[in-house]
C-alpha cells in the first residue's frame, strides 16, 4: 500500500470523470512507497495538478477526432493509419495524450464497429501500413488478437502490422509463449513499446522484450519527455542502453503533448534538444531516438535536430561535431 500525499489523494477522490486511475500489482511494485516525487510513481499515481488547465491545452491536442473516417480509426497520413482497437489500459499514464477516451469504454473492441474499421482499410488501398493501438490491444485476450490479426492480413495491401503497447513495462508477465506464437503468424509484426524510464528495465521486462525479440519481432520505444521524470540526459542514456540491451531500437522522444492538464510534465523544447545533442556521438547511433513534436491540430510528428549546421564558407559547409569543433565540408554541385 502506498501511502498518498495530501495532493495524491485530493487527485483520487476528485479524479471521478476523468481518467482513471489503474495500476497493476507489478508496476506498482516499483513504486517508491513513500515518495510522491518517485519518478515512476508520479508516471501513474496522479496528483492535483492534473485539475489545472493552462493555456493552450486541449483534450484533443493532435485533431485525432476530426482525422477520423470511422470511429477508433485515424487517418493522418496517406499510406498508414491508426486503429484504435480499445480504450483499456492495464495501467494508465498520467500524461496519456488520449486521455479524453481512454478507460472510459468509449472505444469499445467490438465485431461490429472492428468490421467497419477493417473494411475502411480494406477500401483505402493507399494504406500499407496498420498500427493497432489503443489503449492496450495486449490487453485483449490472444483469441481476439489472432482474430483481428488474421482479418488485417487477409488485405493485400497491407505491408506491415504495428502493434503500440506499454505491457512489456507494466505487465510483463503478459508475454506469454502463447501470445508470441499468436503474433509470430503475422509477420511482419513491428511493436512499438513505451518505456519511459529505466526504473522499468526490470529483469522481468529483459525477458518479455527477449521473447519478442526471439520471435523476429523488430521492437522499438516510444519516450515521452516527462519533467523531472526522465529530463536529462543521464537518465536518457541510461534508459536507452538498457533498450540496446533489451534489443529494443529507441524510437521517438516525444515532446509531451499539449493534454489538459499536463503542465507539471511539460519540459521546454530546449531541454528536449539539449538531450539529443548529449546523446548523438557520445553513445551508440542506434541509441539514439529521433526527437519529435506530434503538432497540435494533426499535422503529425515533426522532427526537432539540434543544429549542427553553422553556416557556409563559399563553397564549404562548416559543420560543428559533437564535441563542439567545426568541420568544413566541401559541398560541390549546388545549384
Ligand atoms: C504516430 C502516428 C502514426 C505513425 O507514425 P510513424 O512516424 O510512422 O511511426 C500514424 N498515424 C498517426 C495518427 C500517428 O499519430
Amino acid at each position: 500500500m502506498l501511502t498518498l500525499s495530501d495532493l495524491e489523494r485530493a487527485a483520487v477522490e476528485k479524479i471521478q470523470s476523468r481518467l482513471p486511475v489503474g495500476i497493476t500489482p507489478y508496476f506498482m511494485s516499483l513504486l517508491s512507497k513513500d515518495d510522491p516525487n518517485d519518478a515512476l510513481r508520479r508516471t501513474v499515481v496522479p496528483t492535483a495538478a492534473e485539475f489545472t488547465q493552462t493555456p493552450g491545452e486541449a483534450d484533443d491536442p493532435l485533431g485525432e477526432d476530426g482525422q477520423s473516417p470511422v470511429p477508433g480509426l485515424v487517418h493522418r497520413y496517406p499510406d498508414r493509419v491508426l486503429l484504435l482497437v480499445l480504450d483499456f489500459c492495464s495501467t494508465y499514464c498520467r500524461y496519456c495524450t488520449r486521455s479524453r477516451v481512454v478507460g472510459h469504454g468509449a472505444i469499445y473492441p467490438s465485431r461490429s464497429r472492428l468490421e467497419r474499421a477493417i473494411d475502411y482499410i480494406r477500401s483505402a488501398t493507399s494504406v500499407r501500413d496498420v498500427l493497432i493501438s489503443g489503449g492496450d490491444p495486449l490487453t485483449l485476450n490472444d483469441e481476439r488478437l489472432n482474430w483481428l490479426l488474421s482479418r488485417l492480413r487477409e488485405i493485400p495491401h497491407v505491408e506491415i502490422i504495428r502493434i503500440g503497447t506499454k505491457i512489456p513495462a507494466v505487465l510483463p508477465q503478459r508475454i506469454t509463449p502463447n501470445l508470441v506464437r499468436v503474433l509470430r503468424r503475422y509477420h511482419p509484426l513491428w511493436m512499438s513499446l513505451h518505456f519511459t524510464h529505466p526504473a522499468e528495465c526490470t529483469p522481468e521486462a529483459y525477458r518479455a522484450c527477449e521473447r519478442l525479440a526471439n520471435a523476429g519481432i523488430p521492437l522499438g520505444s516510444q519516450t515521452v519527455l516527462l519533467k523531472g521524470i526522465n529530463d536529462s540526459v543521464e537518465t536518457m542514456k541510461a534508459l536507452c542502453h538498457h533498450l540496446l540491451r533489451m534489443r529494443v531500437r529507441p524510437y521517438y522522444i516525444y515532446q509531451c503533448d499539449p493534454i489538459t492538464g499536463s503542465s507539471h510534465f511539460r519540459t521546454s523544447v530546449e531541454k528536449g534538444l539539449e538531450i539529443i545533442r548529449g546523446l548523438r556521438g557520445f553513445t551508440t547511433g542506434y541509441a539514439v531516438p529521433t526527437y519529435v513534436i506530434d503538432a497540435p491540430g494533426g499535422g503529425g510528428k515533426i522532427p526537432l535536430m539540434p543544429n549542427y549546421i553553422e553556416g557556409r564558407e563559399g563553397d564549404e559547409l562548416l559543420l560543428r561535431n559533437y564535441c563542439d569543433q567545426v568541420y568544413r565540408y566541401p559541398d560541390v554541385g549546388r545549384g
